[in-house]
């Protein structure tokens, strides 16, 4: 076990000294690879557009320039991002240097995402398409498939990048910001180089070569050697009379005849040691920083100096040294053949590398919760898009289908080419905010609000995608199709009015005629789940159009403040059932007569002193007010499932039991405010470092506690002056109604140096053990640790979190990514918003006071458990209705309203389309439907990438399969009868990103048949798969 004591390590601070012989290279020569790197931020302290202008294009334009004049010149490029924006605006001329350039292996590029993306925050959906539209990008235009992975900044490393960039087809992959005493530890025992093993994986077929940089930073001073203040003297670009020195006071000298000795061996000594490290003689040395190779002048003197030592090293032969420019892949290629020639082994690890620490307490738990606003939008546009790309791939293979079939003027005029220019802006901007500055929260104010654009704008264009698709595919005369921009057929049913406010329900009229309501299910298994609307009238029922029945509906007031209610809308509330990647539609009625009309929701409000004057103006609904004993009581909730108790006083949740099983748990929620260290060190955007242990929420007043009851949901909401908190119940018999949902909206505006926490206290006896997720990917099991400060115990929740006991397991689910902990047995906390005044010194150069009305939503469920085990294992899973209840707050059902004003209002519908002719069994989860990109231009082709995954499910947590409307196949899937009347043709089994032919004798490609459309996949296992589907 690590001692995270941090004692003075010399030169090499956080390390130690390195001593060497000299004869170690005497039988094999140490290798150098001097690896040029421009690190190229898509936005941080000046936005995507500004960075390009100012820093990037001349970046590289010099780039071609000055790696054109010597062969022996290399450098590596990783943001594609940045690099497609300018091969928009250069001539075809310059377009031949760089193929040039990259053919010859002068240039390479690495990764080969998007972004080079965070690795906390982010879910897997994002990560993947982020690094698909980077790699078909790079094929489409250049031919170039990546093999090496390069992350030097994201803050903390994730090991399900590994997983993806080894199903994409990379060879290896370097990282660089892990803990100090992790990167010491890893130094003493030589495992600086590792293969990197999934916890899931032990058949190893997914093991990936992991390179991880041994000092503090990417920096030249970091990267030749242990000690900075000799490496910064071989930084050219700081060469007296520059813009920057070196902060060791001694500064670099230009090579010359007469220095050259000297100089050589100083830097080979620095090399000598830091191979030391290293289990091989091969060595990399990456020579880069932040934006660097602007100016024709740092070319210059970084090239020709370093060639100069380089010619003196290679031509000492005593030196027993072979140094040279390279890319990554070159030094990844020479550190293979060493390895393969000598047979010295690379050690195998598994786990992640969070949470990371630069130096001292300085614990990067900070931007898990940093700007929260956005970390909300972040969701919302990836459930949006992953909606959008598959209801858009399902249209434009409908329209070929019946085309195959000598139909024609099928498509009306879908404007299929426009829509896909919206798809692909919306995957460009959900990608760029997976950026390590973008969705970490951890940019200017002002770079802020450009990705709030950039997400809003995508989250607009999207919903005109699903609502032409929708519109299309409920038609029953496609034909009849007209494209009308100015007056849609369908509109969402959310509208948000700014980057920077929250979504509002758009108010529904409901006249005498009726209204159409379609209901669009993203997922592909059945869904029974609640969708609310707003509509302007109490007199309404609705009734399906399918059968003409009426659904089982409820209708609540909509509140304008705590105790009054708007007079404008209501909130009706039904149960819509739709089968998998279906659009059901439903019919809103007039319904005057009262007996006929929707049943409403009843409230009772607590009675407190101050509160007795004021009047509760509920309209049309029943409400009372508790008092005296009756106001003292718990307030009881319950569905068929799941019974909860919540104080009187505070309307939080204080109990569960499961009504079934009788299992209890106290599960207390409470509210706590950290403050700020009062050291010069405080908490910013990257930091925490609070002023100790959380202190309880207190009010100024008591809150205002709200019950609502009725047929399809109840609900208890509290409010307090920094936020509202709602505990909702289902009545659903589904598996909405197994969780409880809880939602706060904060708003901390008016504080100084505060963060806000939600608290779950409960008596599951969890010890210090408990379990966050990665990317929503897979499970990492925590240990809260005493000897650690407590910002060091704070972990990334992307999706869930969970503690446990012998019986019992009590997950939070989670619709946006935040910091989590486990500080005390049976808690789980997570940190809402944070408002902090103050730069933390990491390059930002300023405070988080850019807070904003936020929204936070959870589920809560509690599961009974039946292993009794003795040891806590490596491997953890969520149950299967914990999978299914993620995927409903993070996909949940769509819901458009036919406007009335449209043209083609009166055209006759569908009263449903129905794609899939059974549900997914419920562990494969359709990831996306990606149509993929015409070779020849820039419109959809025929082909799509069908992405699976087979999620990986806990069976010792008991559930009721029953309500989850599907079962398992241990993996298999017959695409042949997967649709209803869609048939799925020239099925190719291809790497994650569509760059490689799926190796069949390889790894772990199961059983499947190539030539049948029949693929099986391993538990945990993401694998696309092109398809034609028409
Ligand atoms: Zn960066």
């Amino acid at each position: 076990m690590l001692r995270f004591d941090n004692p003075d390590g010399g030169v090499w601070k956080q390390g130690f000294d390195i001593s060497y012989h000299g004869n170690e290279w005497d039988k094999e020569p140490l290798e150098v690879f001097v690896v040029p790197h421009s690190h190229n931020d898509p936005g941080w302290l000046k936005t995507f557009d500004d960075y390009y202008r100012d820093q990037t294009q001349h970046i590289l334009n010099n780039m071609l320039l000055h790696l054109a004049q010597d062969t022996r010149r290399k450098m590596i490029w990783s943001e594609i991002s940045y690099f497609s924006k300018w091969w928009n605006d250069i001539d075809s001329q310059k377009r031949d240097t760089v193929r040039r350039l990259l053919r010859n292996g002068q240039l390479e590029m690495a990764t080969g995402g998007w972004v080079m993306p965070d690795e906390a925050n982010t879910h897997y959906f994002a990560l993947i398409d982020q690094l698909m539209e980077g790699h078909q990008w790079l094929e489409a235009n250049l031919g170039v498939k990546p093999t090496s992975g390069w992350a030097v900044d994201p803050f903390g490393h994730s090991p399900s990048m590994a997983y993806f960039l080894k199903r994409a087809g990379l060879a290896s992959m370097l990282i660089q910001r892990v803990h100090y005493a992790v990167k010491k530890q890893f130094a003493t025992k030589k495992t600086l180089e590792f293969y990197w093993r999934q916890n899931w994986d032990p058949a190893s077929s997914s093991d990936m070569m992991c390179h991880m940089m041994p000092f503090y930073s990417y920096d030249i001073p970091h990267t030749c050697g242990p000690d900075p203040s000799i490496c910064c003297q071989f930084d050219f670009h700081r060469l007296p009379g520059g813009r920057i020195s070196c902060p060791w006071r001694i500064p670099p000298q230009p090579i010359t005849d007469h220095n050259i000795r000297e100089r050589s061996l100083l830097l080979l000594d620095q090399y000598r040691k830091k191979s030391r490290l290293f289990r091989t003689g091969v060595l990399l040395v990456p020579l880069g920083d932040d934006f660097r190779w602007a100016e024709s002048s740092e070319w210059q003197n970084q090239f020709n100096n370093y060639q100069r030592l380089f010619t003196y090293l290679n031509t000492h032969s005593e030196l027993h040294v072979k140094a040279q420019f390279g890319t990554i892949s070159d030094y990844f290629r020479a550190l293979r053949n060493r390895t393969a020639r000598t047979g010295i082994n690379l050690p195998v690890l598994s786990g992640d590398f969070f949470t990371y620490a630069d130096r001292d307490d300085h614990y990067w738990s900070g931007y898990y919760t940093s700007r929260p606003f956005y970390k909300r939008l972040d969701r919302l546009l990836e459930s949006h898009l992953r909606a959008a790309e598959i209801l858009y791939s399902l249209t434009l293979a409908e329209m070929r289908r019946a085309e195959a079939g000598g139909v024609s003027g099928y498509r009306g005029d879908f404007p299929a080419g426009e829509a896909y220019q919206l798809l692909i802006v919306a995957r460009r901007n959900l990608g760029l905010f997976q950026h390590h500055d973008a969705v970490t929260g951890t940019s200017k104010d002002w770079v802020v609000m450009d990705y709030g654009k950039r997400l809003y704008h995508s989250i607009l264009a999207l919903k005109e995608v699903l609502v032409n698709s929708a519109h299309w595919l409920i038609l029953k005369d496609k034909a009849a199709y007209r494209h009308e921009p100015s007056s849609a057929f369908l509109q969402m049913d959310e509208v948000q009015p700014s980057q920077d406010t929250l979504p509002k329900k758009t108010i529904l009229t409901v006249g005498r005629a009726s209204r159409m309501l379609v209901v669009y299910n993203p997922v592909s298994q059945k869904r029974s789940a609640v969708v609310s609307i707003y509509v302007d009238s109490p007199a309404v029922r609705v009734v399906s159009m399918e059968t003409g029945q009426p659904i089982p509906a409820q209708l609540s007031a909509v509140w304008a403040e705590p105790t009054r209610m708007s007079l404008k809308a209501y909130k009706l509330s039904f149960i819509a059932e739709v089968p998998p990647l279906a659009l059901v539609l439903y019919h809103l009625l007039h319904a005057p007569d009262k007996d006929d009309s929707t049943q409403r929701a009843n409230y009772t409000f607590l009675a407190r002193d101050w509160q007795e004057s004021q009047s509760i103006d509920t309209g049309p609904f029943k409400a009372s007010r508790l008092q005296g004993d009756e106001a003292n009581a718990p307030l009881v909730l319950a569905n068929a499932h799941i019974q909860t108790w919540t104080s009187p006083s505070s309307g939080l949740l204080e109990k569960m039991k499961l009504a079934g099983d009788g299992l209890e748990r106290h599960v207390q929620v409470r509210f706590f405010w950290y403050g700020t260290s009062p050291n010069h060190d405080k908490s910013g955007a990257y930091l925490f470092l609070p002023d100790g242990e959380a202190k309880p929420y207190s009010a100024s007043l008591p809150p205002q506690v709200r019950v609502t009851r009725g047929p399809v949901f109840s609900e208890i909401t509290s409010c307090f002056q920094h936020f509202t908190h709602t505990l909702r119940l289902f009545h659903v018999e589904g598996l909405e109604g197994h969780s409880v949902e809880l939602s706060n909206l904060v708003d901390i505006r008016s504080e100084v140096n505060r963060e806000l926490v939600m608290r779950l206290v409960t008596d599951v006896a969890s010890g210090d053990h408990f379990y966050t997720d990665l990317n929503g990917f897979q499970i990492q099991p925590r240990r809260t640790l005493a000897k650690l400060p407590l910002q060091a115990n704070f972990y990334p929740m992307t999706t869930m979190a969970y503690v446990q006991d012998s019986n019992s397991r009590l997950t939070l689910l989670t619709g946006q990514s935040l910091g989590v902990a486990s500080l005390k047995s049976g808690n789980l906390e997570v940190v809402l918003d944070r408002r902090l005044q103050q730069d933390d010194n990491r390059g930002l150069g300023q405070g988080v006071t850019d807070n904003k009305l936020t929204a936070s939503c959870f589920r809560l469920l509690l599961e009974r458990r039946r292993r009794q085990e003795k040891e806590v294992a490596l491997v953890s899973y969520p149950s299967l209705i914990s999978h299914a209840s993620s995927l409903h707050l993070l996909q949940p059902l769509l819901s458009m309203a036919v406007n009335p004003a449209s043209s083609a209002a009166s055209l006759p519908l569908l009263p449903s389309y129905q794609p899939i002719r059974k549900a997914l069994p419920c562990d494969l989860h359709l990831l996306n439907l990606r149509t993929i990109q015409n070779k020849e231009g820039a419109g959809p082709s025929d082909q799509s990438a069908l992405i699976l995954h087979r999620k990986g499910f806990d069976c010792d947590v008991l559930n009721t399969p029953a309500h989850l409307h599907c079962g398992t196949t241990h993996g298999e899937l017959d695409l042949d009868n997967m649709f209803t009347s869609l048939s799925v043709h020239n099925l190719q089994r291809v790497t994650l990103t569509l760059m490689h032919p799926e190796n069949e004798s390889g790894n772990d490609a199961g059983d499947s048949d190539s030539r049948s459309h029949h693929v099986k996949l391993e538990p945990m296992e993401v694998r696309t798969i092109q398809v034609q589907i028409g």
